[in-house]
């Protein structure tokens, strides 16, 4: 990593944070560590709880995301220090009348995409983790859950080939990964994580 692409990266998440181009998304902006990184995580957007942290999977969804990752090496904050945490929309979204968390317009995921891209210019990054369904399909064709996770894929995003590996959503709502077929499913997933070289990698760097 260049200290010019550091900087770049710097002046990226500040130019971010100043984001203002969605009137129906609540700020603010939520940003990551600035770690130049091959493995990108792509999250779907924050809930209502980010905020207060300022970081991406502040609340419970990351804290059973991040007991996946010490299974294959990395705690919460060697990970946050060693892997770029994306997003799909960087606001939240706000509430459903129903009480869930809304989902992102098309307009809004197309918008937001720019900063994105921006990103993967900059890093080319070699590893695609996205979590949760809405992440999933900006890499991947529409398909069940079962049918995806724990296993590997080669896209082109943003112009660079990279490979992916989705994970389903943590969220305490979702039932999916902890009854079968999501629970073998899952532990494949993380299998395929752990032996991705861009994963092992950034779990050198984050013990030298
Ligand atoms: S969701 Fe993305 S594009 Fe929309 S206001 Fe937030 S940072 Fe900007």
């Amino acid at each position: 990593m260049s200290q010019i692409q550091q900087q770049t990266l710097e002046n990226h998440l500040e130019q971010l944070k100043k984001c203002t181009a969605c009137p129906n998304m609540i700020g603010p902006v939520i940003t990551p560590t600035p770690v130049i990184s091959k493995v990108y995580l792509c999250g779907q957007a924050p809930g209502p709880r980010e905020g207060s942290f300022g970081r991406p999977f502040a609340w419970t969804a990351g804290k059973t995301l991040f007991k996946w990752f010490e299974t294959i090496g990395l705690n919460e904050e060697q990970f946050r220090a060693v892997a770029y945490i994306g997003a799909v929309c960087r606001c939240f979204p706000g509430k459903t009348k129903q009480g869930g968390d809304r989902v992102p317009s098309t307009l809004e995921v197309s918008t937001c995409a720019s900063w994105m891209s921006r990103e993967f210019q900059l890093m080319k990054p070699e590893l695609i983790v996205p979590v949760g369904r809405l992440a999933i399909e900006q890499f991947l064709p529409i398909a069940p859950l079962n049918e995806i996770i724990g296993k590997k894929f080669q896209v082109e995003a943003f112009g660079q080939q990279c490979d992916v590996i989705p994970l389903p959503h943590p969220s305490g709502a979702s039932t999916w990964f902890k009854r079968e077929p999501g629970i073998t499913l899952l532990a494949e997933a993380l299998t395929l994580l752990g032996s991705h070289p861009a994963w092992a990698e950034i779990v050198n760097s984050a013990g030298s």
